[in-house]
Order: C-alpha cells, then sequence, then structure tokens
C-alpha cells in the first residue's frame, strides 16, 4: 500500500504548468540549455533556493550549465550530501515530429518532447520545491541538474569531475513508471579499424583485404559472444552483458581490394563486471589473429566506458521509495547518469514517472496520476527525517 495520498488540485495544476512550459522550450543537446536552467532558476529564487552554475564548452564549442541547488539555510559547500535529487536537462533531437514542443493532454497523459524524458521529473521536482514550506528539510538535499546526458552523460562527467557531488544518496531522475530501479547495465562503445592494402580485384593476390580480415575479427568476436552469458545478474533479461556489432564500413569499390574496414561494438556489461572485459578480450582475439597472419593490423578506440550500477535490495533509499509508492524495486534496460554517480555515492535509484518505451518518439507522454504521486514522494523524501 502506498504512503502517498493524491495532491491537491493546486500542486497536480502547478505540475501540469511547470512541465507544459518546459516542453515549450527546445532543449536537444546540439543546443545551449541555459533557458531550461533559467526556468529552473526562476522557481528555486522563489523559493529561496542558494545555486551554484557550473560551465563548460561542448565539442562543438556551445557553452552548457551544470546546476547545483541547495534549500533555504543549508550551504552549498558542504559535502557530501546527503541527499541528491539528479536531473539532466536536454532531450533528444525532435525533427520529423510536429507536435514535439506543443504539449497537449489526452486521456490522461500529458504528451510532448521530454514529458517522461525527462522533463516530466524536472516540473515534479519544481513543484515539490514549491509546495514545501521553506524550513521543512533535511540537512543536506541538493537538486543537481545536468546537461548533454542523451549524447554521453556529458555533463554529469564533468559534474563529477569537480568534486562537488559527493553523496550518500542519489535519486537520478528517469522514466521508471515511478518503481525504484536499483540496477542498471552499463554502456560502452567502441570502434575498431581493421587495415588490408589495396590491390586490383583482378589480383587480390597483390592486397590484403581489410573486409576478409574484419569478417575473421568479427566471427571470432560473435563466438566470444557466446560465453557472455555465463556471468548472469538475475535483475536483468537478459541476464547478461550483451554485446552488438551495430554499423560496419569498409572498401572503396567493387573492383578494388578493400584497404579498410570499420565497425562499431557497443557492449552493455551488467553491474559489477569491468567495463575493460569485452577490450580485454577483443585484444586478445586479435593477438590470435596476428598470430597467424602477422601483417594483420588493425586499431580499437574505446569511445564510451561507463559499467553498471547496483545499490542493495535492502538500502535505505531502495527501501524507502518501495514503501512511498507501494512499487517494488527493478532495474533499467537503459543508460541512465546513475552508472556515473555510483562512483560517488553510496546508495542510487533512478526514478520517475512514465515509462521509457515512449520515449525519444512522437508517442513520448507522461500518465497525470504518475507526475501526481511523484511530487508527493519527491516531497516526503526531501523532509522526512
Ligand atoms: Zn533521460
Amino acid at each position: 500500500m502506498a504512503e502517498c495520498p493524491d495532491l491537491g488540485l493546486d500542486a497536480m495544476n502547478t505540475v501540469v504548468e511547470h512541465l507544459s512550459n518546459l516542453i515549450c522550450i527546445p532543449s536537444p543537446s546540439s543546443i545551449s540549455n541555459q533557458p531550461i536552467i533559467d526556468y529552473a532558476l526562476q522557481v528555486l529564487n522563489d523559493a529561496q533556493w542558494t545555486s551554484r552554475e557550473l560551465t563548460y564548452n561542448d565539442a562543438a564549442g556551445v557553452e552548457k550549465v551544470n546546476l547545483i541547488a541547495a534549500p533555504p539555510n543549508q550551504s552549498l559547500d558542504n559535502v557530501p550530501i546527503d541527499l541528491a535529487f539528479l536531473c539532466h536537462t536536454d532531450t533528444v533531437p525532435y525533427t520529423g515530429w510536429p507536435m514535439a514542443l506543443e504539449p497537449f493532454i489526452s486521456e490522461g497523459m500529458l504528451h510532448g518532447c521530454g514529458a517522461c524524458d525527462v522533463k516530466g521529473f524536472l516540473a515534479c521536482l519544481l513543484t515539490a520545491i514549491t509546495e514545501n514550506s521553506l524550513s521543512n528539510y533535511i540537512d543536506g538535499v541538493r537538486l543537481i541538474l545536468t546537461a548533454d546526458e542523451e549524447i554521453g552523460c556529458v555533463g554529469a562527467a564533468h559534474l563529477i569531475s569537480s568534486g562537488l557531488v559527493r553523496a550518500k544518496r542519489v535519486v537520478v531522475g528517469e522514466p521508471t513508471s515511478l518503481h525504484p530501479a536499483r540496477a542498471g547495465k552499463g554502456y560502452c562503445l567502441a570502434e575498431i579499424t581493421v587495415f588490408g592494402e589495396e590491390a586490383h580485384s583482378a589480383h587480390p593476390q597483390k592486397g590484403k583485404s581489410a573486409i576478409f580480415r574484419a569478417a575473421r575479427l568479427i566471427t571470432a568476436i560473435e563466438k566470444y559472444s557466446l560465453a557472455l552469458a555465463e556471468e548472469q545478474n538475475p535483475l536483468f533479461s537478459p541476464n547478461f552483458t550483451t554485446l552488438n556489432i551495430g554499423t560496419i564500413q569498409g572498401g572503396t569499390a567493387k573492383n578494388i581490394v578493400p584497404g579498410q574496414c570499420k565497425f562499431q561494438l557497443e557492449w552493455r556489461p551488467i553491474p559489477g563486471q569491468s567495463a575493460d572485459v569485452i577490450p580485454v578480450a577483443v585484444l586478445k582475439i586479435i593477438d590470435t589473429l596476428q598470430s597467424v597472419d602477422p601483417s594483420f593490423r588493425c586499431d580499437l578506440k574505446i569511445i564510451r566506458q561507463q559499467t553498471g550500477f547496483e545499490s542493495a535490495a535492502k538500502s535505505q533509499l531502495v527501501r524507502s521509495v518501495e514503501a512511498l509508492t507501494g512499487r517494488p524495486a527493478t532495474s533499467i534496460p537503459f543508460g541512465s547518469e546513475a552508472s556515473i554517480l555510483a562512483s560517488v555515492a553510496e546508495e542510487v535509484i533512478v526514478f520517475g514517472p512514465g515509462d521509457m518505451r515512449t520515449a525519444h518518439s512522437s508517442r513520448e507522454c507522461v500518465p497525470l496520476t504518475e507526475l501526481d504521486e511523484a511530487v508527493c514522494c519527491l516531497r516526503t523524501l526531501m523532509t522526512k527525517r
């Protein structure tokens, strides 16, 4: 039985208003997130929170902002933090989605880009803050807003390196249908370039085919991937580290022995498994191929290496959100900032209204009842001693 009753009509109107306003502000990762930060700052300032903006320039030179805020009468300089609520401020791009920035309500759902990923959670946080009396907060509460989650948790990584977010407990906002998600797989990506030697295809013996070489390497990686099923974590389905080769490019013309072939290798490690396991195995395979063909040459470039996370089933945060929502803990099949936060926090959960299966699409929406429940749950966590 959930401990959170329905909110009054005022709070419901507030969360719908915040979410609708946030959806109207364009915020794909390619542009500055300052307008979303400014919107949140307005609410925080009105509620007498203090905040600090931490800026950085992204790879394209666009200025991005992370923000840390503390309730009235709490110092931002005090770390470790007891309980942080973390929310990213960017969305995926929405070209070809005509109503993306025009929120509307239909059959109990609020629709629009970011409705569940993850402006819904942000609207709930801002409402919980608006609805709270000033002196009610537990010590060490923080609101943390990040940039560039959708392009590889770049903002969160900047934030960690600032040293300002060592925390006991962190709630990372992502749509989990209000289940506390206490575990998630990691996300890793590498680019592998196999080199050959070009030649006229009428004389293939004069060259070395990069595509034939890549095929041998890929076949060996596929065979290796079957062994990954041996190490299991029952919280996931599939319950082991998965691996995928999602793209491949090679060669320049049908009558040229190809000189280069490049492919992307993605893997999602179960919590507790080092993100190095796959690259180490692939390098071993490459060694074996080189022992047969000494001129075999290949580069492995790591693009992302994010481990999984897992908080104990009996941890305080998991237990309290289970009690507040009446929903059992679960795991998430998608990547999130929780993996990064787990390196500086004792307990991390992912939590938020809506279902990720509608996100990143024109079907994106969030149930109004879940917004209502989430506000109550967040407000209770911020204030319950
Ligand atoms: Zn998200």
